[in-house]
This record gives C-alpha cells, structure tokens and sequence, in this order.
C-alpha cells in the first residue's frame, strides 16, 4: 500500500476501512542470511538498506520489545549535520542529505522540519569555537551562518538578552538543520523493509550469540535458536550487553540522558536553540510542547529514568535562556540509555568473531545518524568493507588511539561526551 493525496481522500470517503498494518507480524523462521539484534532506529534502518541496496531480503530484526520503545522514541529528535572533526563531518553530512530525500524514499511521513538551529554562544572563546566549526562545515559542503547578537535578536528575539551571567554574543546557524518526528522514522524503516521481505520480530529478546570455530552461526532468542551467518548487533543502550553473549569487551559505559516536554503552547520557538553555557537544547513539537534537554546524569547505570538533581539543573538553564516559559507547565519526562564511547564518536565494524559485526556508540547523538548509520552499516555486512562515510568508525581506535575522534576536545571520559 502507497500513502498519498489520493489515498487518504478515497479512505475518507469510504470510511477508512482499506488502511493496513504497517508491516506483518512473522513466526521467527529456523534460519535466514542475516540477523539484526536491536529494532530501534538503527537496526531497522540497516535492514531497509540491506534490502534495498543489496538485495538481501532473507534477513529478520529481532526487538525485545516493541518498535520505536527504545532511545529512536525517546530523544528530543534534533538533526543536523554541523560535527567538526574529519571523520565525523563527512558521515552526518551524508546523513543530512539521506534526511532530505528520506520521506520520498520510504513512502512516510516522517514530519522532517528544517526549521534550523542555532547554537547561541556566550563569550569570546565559544565564538571562536563558533566560527572554527563554521568554517568545517561550510568546507564539507553544508551550510552553516555566524550570526552577530543584534541578527540573533531579530530572530529570536524572547532569549534573555539581559543575562549578564550567561551574556549572549551571537549564534552558529545551520539554516539545513532540524528536528523529524522520532518513532515514525523507526516506522517507515520497519515499514520499508517489510515491504522489501524483512521479518520483524517484537518481542524476540536475543538471549545467546552462538559461534563456532571463531564464527557465528546464530543467535539464541526467547522465541527460539535462529541460525544465520551474519549477526549484525545494533542494540543502541544495551551494546556492552549484547556483545558479552559473544564474550567481547567493548569500550562503552552507559549513562542516562533524560528529556522533557512541557505542556502545549502558541507556537513560540521556531527554530532548534542551543546554548552552550548551562548546555540546554529545545525546540516546539507540531503539537505545541516545548521539548528539551541538557547533560547526560552523569553516573553509569542501565534504568532509563533520571534524577532530580539533573531536572533541577535542566529547569535553571531553561530559566537563564528563556524565563519567559517560566510559567509553563512540565508535562512530561522520561529517560534513555546512551551508550557513552572515551571519543564520543561511534563504531561500525566487523569484530574479531566472523560474521559477527558491531554498530554502537552513538552517544547523545545517533537520531540524526540514522539513516547514514544504517546505509553504511548495510554496506559492511553486505561487502564486509566498510562504507567510504563510515570508514573511519573504527573499534580498533580505542585499542591503538590511532583515529580518535574527539569531537568535545574532553579527553578519554565517556560521561564528559
Ligand atoms: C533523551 C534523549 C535525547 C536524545 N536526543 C537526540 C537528538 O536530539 N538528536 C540525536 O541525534 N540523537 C539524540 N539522542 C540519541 C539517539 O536517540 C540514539 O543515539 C539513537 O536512537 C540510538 O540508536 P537506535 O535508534 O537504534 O536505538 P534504540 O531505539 O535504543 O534501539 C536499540 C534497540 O535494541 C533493542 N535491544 C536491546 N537489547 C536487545 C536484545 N538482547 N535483544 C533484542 N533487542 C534488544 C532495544 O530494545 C532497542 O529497541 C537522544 C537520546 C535520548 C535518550
């Protein structure tokens, strides 16, 4: 079935009865080429390709829960491609521009807004910053604006301009930039690979990863053994657990990150805003809610639920930015687990167990990674060398330093990325 125009007129006259299930609901077969462990944003996306790109269609997607129930439906959906470092820029560059063919490719609306993003800088070592990335990005090609105090000004003009703590100099703006609605990019992937031949599996919990001879051979589920010869582990917040069932170590420490989202308001926020002072992002949902976020909770733990002290943080950075929303009220919160890499940077590689490959390491920020993430990871499990946008995403980094990536300049600690 086609989403259109057309569609939705003839469904409305005829009393919305032709609409289907997104995708079918599969009994797990005994075997099939390919399995990918994890039905968040990323594994989903790496089937599509695989279907897609390589013709691979006898491949399945084993959740443990239920789609869209991990961080791809619990993130403040903020895409961009405005990363600094080699390695980095040319990947979410690559990716910006999957995102703005994406909707068209997959047949969904995945309610992609380049609405922008300004990242406000508050002194003259942030503008520095400011202008250096700015110069990167417009050197990879995207597009990217320093904007003096009195342009931010006109632009946003309810920021707190009389912050005399946290002054506002200007800001870096990625005009390109933007926020998609999150689960429904994880259901137009599910959706498209299904389309293609992918099984989808919910509630598959995989429980063993079985190898021979330095091989893998298939996975152990809570829906029974399934053989394949390809593992692709794609497990975002339970990576470390995940790659353990195969005996591997990998250099992850995960933390919490929390979100809110305040209760519905006139559209007042147009744009993505950062700030750099008290590290608080927001931009307005469609529906009217404010929606944003700050630091991780910064000590490792796998209950995807945050503490008080960083709420309360999160609440005062609101208030210095923007105390105009002072009298809104909180909605919502909740949490997800970040698997939190020494670089924060991520991996898509092959591991030492043939067979067996490893996407993870996304950090705060895999959302906008998504579709390139997934191109790229189906372009190493098909070929078995990695995508030219990826190739520098390599596991070995953390054993040799050799290609580190950087990107906060805040040395070796997972939970300062
Ligand atoms: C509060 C918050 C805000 C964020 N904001 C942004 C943002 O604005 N922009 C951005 O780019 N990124 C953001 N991120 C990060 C982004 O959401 C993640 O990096 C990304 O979603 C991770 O990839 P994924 O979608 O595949 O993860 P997930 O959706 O978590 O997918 C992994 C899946 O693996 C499944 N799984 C785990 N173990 C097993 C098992 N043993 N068997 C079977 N299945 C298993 C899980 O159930 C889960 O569904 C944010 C994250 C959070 C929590």
């Amino acid at each position: 079935m086609r989403f259109s125009g057309w569609r939705v007129l003839r469904e409305g006259l005829t009393g919305n009865r032709g609409w289907q299930g997104h995708w079918r609901d599969p009994d797990p077969k005994p075997e099939y080429d390919a399995v990918i462990i994890g039905g968040g944003g990323h594994g989903l996306a790496t089937a599509y390709y695989l279907a897609k790109d390589h013709g691979m269609t006898n491949i399945a997607v084993l959740e443990r829960g239920y789609i869209g129930g991990g961080n791809v439906g619990r993130n403040t959906t903020i895409v961009r491609a405005n990363y600094y470092l080699p390695g980095n820029s040319e990947f979410y560059s690559h990716s910006l521009k999957l995102w703005e063919g994406l909707e068209q490719d997959l047949n969904y609306n995945a309610m992609m807004s380049q609405r922008g993003i300004l990242n406000v800088f508050h002194n003259d070592a942030q503008r520095d910053s400011a202008v250096r990335r700015a110069n990167a990005i417009i050197n990879q090609g995207d597009d990217a604006e320093i904007l003096s105090r009195d342009q931010l000004r006109e632009m946003v003009p309810l920021l707190n301009y009389a912050n005399n703590r946290f002054p506002i100099q200007g800001a870096l703006l990625q005009r390109r930039a933007g926020t998609a609605r999150h689960d429904a990019v994880a259901w137009g992937f599910a959706r498209g690979a299904d389309q293609r031949g992918v099984d989808i599996l919910q509630n598959c919990e995989v429980t063993g990863i079985r190898t021979e001879g330095g091989k893998v051979i298939g996975v152990e589920t809570s829906r029974g053994l399934i053989r394949a010869g390809k593992v692709a582990m794609a497990a975002a917040g339970r990576s470390s657990q995940v790659a353990a069932m195969a005996g591997l170590t990998l250099p992850i420490e995960s933390h919490v990150l929390q979100a809110f989202v305040s209760e519905g308001l006139k559209p007042i926020i147009d744009h993505v805003l950062t700030f750099a002072e008290g590290h608080l992002y927001i931009s307005q949902s469609d529906k009217g809610g404010l929606v944003f976020g700050s630091y991780l909770d910064l000590y490792a733990s796998y209950a995807a639920r945050g503490n008080l002290p960083m709420v309360e943080h999160t609440m005062e950075a609101c208030m210095a930015m923007l105390p105009t929303i002072g009298k809104a009220r909180l909605l919502r919160s909740w949490g997800g687990i970040m698997d939190m890499t020494p670089d924060g940077s991520p991996i898509i590689d092959r591991t030492s167990i043939d067979g067996l490959y490893l996407n993870a390491g996304w950090c705060y920020g895999g959302f906008k990674a998504t579709p390139a993430s997934g191109q790229c990871y189906a372009h190493l499990i098909a070929t078995d060398r990695p995508h030219e946008a990826a190739a520098a995403f390599r596991l070995d980094r953390f054993e040799t330093g050799h290609g580190l990536m950087d990107e906060e300049a805040t040395g070796a600690q997972h939970n300062l990325h």
